[in-house]
């Protein structure tokens, strides 16, 4: 199985995507007559696939542990019947991208069948029953006496084609992920763009599984590319297993999982991404919004760089190739918050939005953000969450790094409106706070600590605890793993509420000690632990404790 990738007068170049050892002069190639194409239909939700799109449990009951070459197996089950609904009559006119009928692909997710991108016409034929995707549900007349198209549920789709749309719009609601550095300080709006980079160990793959579970999209694309095996298997393992906090459901059931790990062949990685993004876009053209994380990008750039080389192409910066710019933006491109093409049966007349978000892992090598994948990356990528040697050294998890790190959304709007309205005026205090932290220890590192005013001391505590109790989160702790945005910001509150009593004390005179050893100060390390709801009532207790125990000092 193979791609041409170029072609010169009457010489093909194919990029095979399998092992070619043994492969001799005069084989015999066969033409498909298409380009690398991905299926598209009910019954890719819960699926775990390779880069090519073929199912690897299937392969694996039919073939055992290891893919054999030349193996090809259909992406959707042809066996399975789904119960199909029309929405349109015979005798309705349809568009590009309106819907033609609705099948339940889980029991939260509504599959609609829409009519393909370039066909208009009028429906001479639809029936409601069960039908396996390569059965025709749906006949449609081209308009101006055209010819009269079949439409089947499966579809295909050229995966290095993005889908239309019928226009981009503003991203404006923010992709709540769970995670109190990244909702807070640096949110990723949906239909943006995010890139993670940070060096070996420094919590990339942790941190994508974590946003793969908790983020509050209808449909997660999980790409693993050129990852380890044992990495992989984790997510295998672990996904099934778990339930959506929004429907109760099993989370599989909104998840594809894209699994191309590093023994497998390296062009192959270039296909999964392009696979990956291509389905998001497919849910993404139904109105659902879909998160994309694809771990690691890097990967795909070594296979770029390979490519390149086998093509005898002009290398550029580090032997990647002189178009990385170009294909990373194409890729990032493709996120977005669109309204698609077509109608809704019921509202004739207002499109459906959905948007696809790209949260891509890059993993520079010997965490040196100056190489180029993390550099182009970093141009086309809204959302930039610096992953720091250092602080995972320290065991700071996430270890986004907080002065580093920037996100280009303004969606302090949608937080105001949604969660508080105070909400901006705390982000920005608290990340004063933190930067006056990171001034304040360069003095300390040149004069030591008992120079500074007892002032400053207390920005060093309060720092500290914003460190450690608000921006420490654990993915692994039951309830710490997943922070409601509420939460979020009244933890928040209860930190900030806590530094003006502690100035104002040190401004009275109470000595810095005497105001640390307030008992409340070590239940603030405790808030983590409080489940939604009843942490709002408890914080608030607490701050109200607060104020009462520091007026008393
Ligand atoms: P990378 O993919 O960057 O090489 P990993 O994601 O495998 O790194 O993370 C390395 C280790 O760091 C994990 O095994 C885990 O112990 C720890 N870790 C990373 N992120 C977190 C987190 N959010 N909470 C707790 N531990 C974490």
């Amino acid at each position: 199985i193979g791609e041409i990738i170029r072609l010169q007068g009457d010489t093909a170049t194919i990029q095979v995507y399998e092992d070619t050892a043994g492969l001799r002069v005069g084989e015999p190639v066969v033409s498909t007559g298409a380009a690398l194409e991905a299926e598209l239909g009910p019954g890719l939700l819960g699926s775990i696939f390779d880069g090519l799109l073929r199912p690897l449990p299937q392969l694996w009951t039919d073939q055992g542990d290891f893919i054999r070459r030349g193996l090809s197996v259909p992406a959707l089950p042809r066996d399975r019947r789904w119960h199909f609904m029309p929405t349109v009559q015979v005798g309705d006119p349809v568009g590009p991208g309106d819907v033609l009928g609705v099948v339940a692909e889980t029991p939260h997710l509504e599959h609609r069948i829409l009519v393909p991108p370039d066909l208009q016409g009028l429906v001479v034929e639809v029936q409601a029953g069960e039908f396996t995707v390569e059965d025709v549900v749906a006949v449609i007349q081209e308009e101006n006496g055209g010819a009269q198209r079949k439409i089947k549920m499966m579809q295909r789709w050229p995966v290095r084609r993005p889908r239309p749309v019928l226009r981009k719009l503003d991203p404006d609601t923010p992709l709540l992920t769970g995670q109190r550095v990244i909702d807070t300080f640096f949110p990723v709006a949906k239909g943006g763009t995010a890139i993670i980079p940070g060096g070996f160990g420094t919590g990339k793959t942790v941190l994508e599984q974590v946003l793969a579970k908790w983020a509050d999209a209808d449909i997660v694309v999980y790409i693993g590319c050129g990852e380890r095996g044992n990495e992989m298997t984790e997510v295998l393992s672990e996904f099934p297993c778990l339930v959506d906090q929004r429907t109760g459901a099993p989370l599989m059931e909104r998840t594809i999982l894209i699994a191309n790990t590093s023994n497998m062949p390296v062009a192959a990685r270039e296909a999964s991404i392009y696979t990956g993004i291509t389905l998001a876009e497919y849910y993404r053209d139904m109105g659902y919004d879909v998160a994309l994380m694809a771990d690691s990008t890097s990967r795909w750039g070594e296979a770029l760089r390979e490519v390149s080389g086998r093509l005898e192409e002009m290398p550029g910066e580090e032997g990647y190739p002189a178009y990385l710019a170009a294909r990373l933006a194409d890729f990032y491109e493709r996120a977005g918050r669109v309204r698609c093409l077509g109608h809704d049966a019921a509202e004739r007349e207002i499109g459906r939005m959905g948007s696809v978000t790209v949260i891509g892992a890059v993993s520079p090598p010997g965490g040196d953000f100056s190489e180029p994948m993390t550099q182009n990356s970093l141009r086309v990528a809204g959302v930039f969450w610096g992953l720091d040697t250092d602080l995972a050294r320290r065991r700071h998890f996430p270890a986004i790094h907080w002065i580093r790190s920037y996100s280009l959304f303004d969606l302090r709007q949608w937080f105001k409106t949604n969660v508080a309205p105070d909400w901006g005026v705390q982000m920005r205090q608290a990340l004063a706070l933190l930067q006056k932290e990171e001034q304040l220890l360069e003095i300390v590192q040149l004069v030591g600590p008992d120079a500074l005013p007892e002032a400053e001391k207390a920005v060093l505590q309060v720092a500290r605890i914003l460190r450690e109790d608000f921006l420490q989160q654990s993915a692994f702790h039951e309830t710490d793993s997943f922070c409601p945005a509420e939460k979020g910001y009244w933890m928040l509150r209860a930190i900030l509420t806590f530094n003006q009593l502690l100035t104002d004390a040190i401004h009275r005179g109470v000595p810095l000690d005497k105001a640390m050893a307030v008992p409340e100060i070590a239940e603030m390390g405790r808030m983590k632990e409080w489940g939604m709801p009843e942490a709002r009532e408890r914080i608030r207790e607490l701050i109200e404790r607060l104020q009462r125990t520091f007026v008393a000092l």
